[in-house]
């Protein structure tokens, strides 16, 4: 449509370092793919090695200036990104749209949810706090103050493209910090466009930069391993995680890593099967599936498995796949070809291992990269399922019949993201919650994400918390200044 080709052609497609829209070195770029019919959008820019060291150069020259500017600056910098994000949020949802491929309502939804960071982090760069405290024997005082920690490389995936980069940059900018952030080669239209909406709002040359890049690795390793910037927050699979928390190693770089999940979602006997069902599809089919905070293990005590397996998998039929441009299409295609197969593979597994597929499972014919709402039940310990992300519309249901065997289920894993829980009894609720081995837990409900609340995990699945108010914790240092009082 008229309105697509707009959207597309208003976006910077070059990299944006110091303030200025730049060539990659050589003039290269890489392909923008609409995942809804597999066609090319449009190519931006691949920066190369000496394209990124140039952004980096650029957030280190600026970071003395930046952190001198004041927080009021800082939040009334976030606070006209956020009303520009929310002035342009049909013309920045559709972007997202097309190279991501969700329903545009839940592009909205995101753009919104993009730009309460902003909201919710102008607040917090006024309330950036230090102490005085008299030394125990009484002979000095302790001066306690916070710093930015300097200029930051920040890497996001291509799943929630604008709200990853708000969630990292909006505690960046009011901690004042520099940065170069680097969006995922699937989608970096819409960070783009950001770039452009936080020149508008005020923010320096050289303060936030941007680099897109087919060649991630390459790109950001010298970078990291240049010591030139003081922090990483990356969010994307463990796999990469763990490669750039050896690489921050090197020269001690503060780190904070949101990575994969493998979220239990637990249906107890005395649950509301209504909201368990309606739980369970927001905490799955929420954007396609393609989260981390996905429902990725159901499990559902073995008295009312088979009715809410027949609940939901009537529920998950009833929506309406395809491109996500579409009106009343609430499930669009997963981002790649690679994404799937990888789905495909993962279903022909479980069946193989015995479980038993309730709706879905078959791909039909035709362009882009749709996979149906699916559930299974009867999902063995042994399938790949069990440990993977799935990351598409499949719904696996395991049954349990004891606490202890829901809870011991639950925790086998090496993920420790965010779990949920659905009972009416307070206790047992309050009990799973604090024994679940997780950074989250949704009690009878299936979303958690909130710019507002501690978003993180614990073992593999990362290091830090995002939002709230400890997010900008993560880009601040605490200074100590010890002074005689004899
Ligand atoms: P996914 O499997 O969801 O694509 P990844 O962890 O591969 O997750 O990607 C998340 C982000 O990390 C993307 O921006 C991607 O380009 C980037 N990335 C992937 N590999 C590396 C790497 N070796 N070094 C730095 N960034 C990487």
């Amino acid at each position: 449509s008229q309105d697509e080709v707009r959207v597309v052609e208003a976006v910077e497609k070059r990299l944006y370092i110091d303030g200025k829209w730049t060539e990659a070195e050589g003039g290269t770029t890489f392909d923008v793919v609409d995942p809804s019919t597999g066609e090319l959008l449009c190519a931006v820019a691949d920066a190369t090695p000496s394209d990124g060291r140039a952004a980096l150069e650029a957030a280190v020259a600026a970071q003395p200036a930046f952190a001198k500017t004041s927080p009021r600056e800082r939040a009334d910098m976030l606070t006209a990104a956020y009303e520009l994000l929310m002035e342009r949020v049909d013309d920045l949802a559709l972007l997202m749209t097309l190279e991501m491929g969700k329903p545009l309502a839940e592009a909205r939804g995101e753009i919104a949810y993009a730009a309460e960071f902003f909201r919710h982090f102008a607040g917090e760069a006024l309330r950036i706090d230090g102490g005085y405290q008299t030394a125990p024997a009484g002979n000095a005082r302790f001066l306690i103050t916070k710093q930015p920690v300097g200029p930051c490389l920040l890497i996001t995936p291509w799943n929630f493209p604008m709200a990853m980069g708000t969630r990292k940059l909006g505690p960046a900018i009011a901690a004042g910090c520099t940065s170069v952030i680097k969006p995922a080669h699937q989608t970096p239209l819409s960070m783009l466009a950001l770039m452009g909406i936080l020149a508008e709002a005020g923010v320096p040359a050289g303060a936030v930069n941007c680099i897109t890049a087919m060649d991630a690795g390459g790109v950001m390793e010298p970078l990291i391993r240049s010591g030139l910037a003081r922090k990483l927050s990356f969010t994307g699979s463990t796999r990469v995680g763990r490669i750039l928390l050896e690489q921050c190693a090197e020269k001690v770089l503060r780190t904070s890593l949101e990575l994969g999940g493998n979220a239990p979602f637990l249906v107890f006997e005395d649950a509301d099967l209504d909201e368990a069902v309606d739980g369970a599809i927001a905490a799955k089919m929420r954007n396609m599936g393609e989260a981390c905070t996905a429902a990725n293990r159901i499990f559902v005590h073995a008295s009312v498995i088979d009715e809410f397996g027949q609940r939901l998998a009537a529920k998950m039929s009833a929506l309406t796949v395809g491109r996500g441009t579409e009106p009343d299409v609430k499930v669009g295609p997963l981002i790649d070809e690679a994404g799937l197969t990888k789905v495909q593979s993962l279903v022909a597994d479980a069946v193989d291992r015995g479980a038993t597929v309730l709706t879905g499972g078959e791909v039909a014919p035709g362009n882009g990269y749709f996979y149906p709402p699916t559930v299974l039940t009867g999902v063995p310990r042994d399938a790949a399922m069990a440990d993977q992300e799935i990351f598409g519309p499949v719904a696996p249901l395991t049954p349990f019949t004891t606490e202890d065997e829901a809870l011991a289920a639950a925790n086998d894993t090496e993920y420790g993201l965010v779990a949920y829980v659905f009972t009416n009894d307070l206790r047992r609720a309050l009990r799973i919650a604090e024994a679940l081995e997780t950074g989250m837990v949704g009690l009878n409900q299936g979303v958690v994400s909130n710019p507002a609340a501690p978003f993180g995990g614990v073992k593999q699945s990362g290091l830090g918390r995002e939002g709230g108010s400890i997010g900008i914790e993560e880009f601040l240092e605490t200074k100590y200044i010890g002074i005689a009082m004899p």
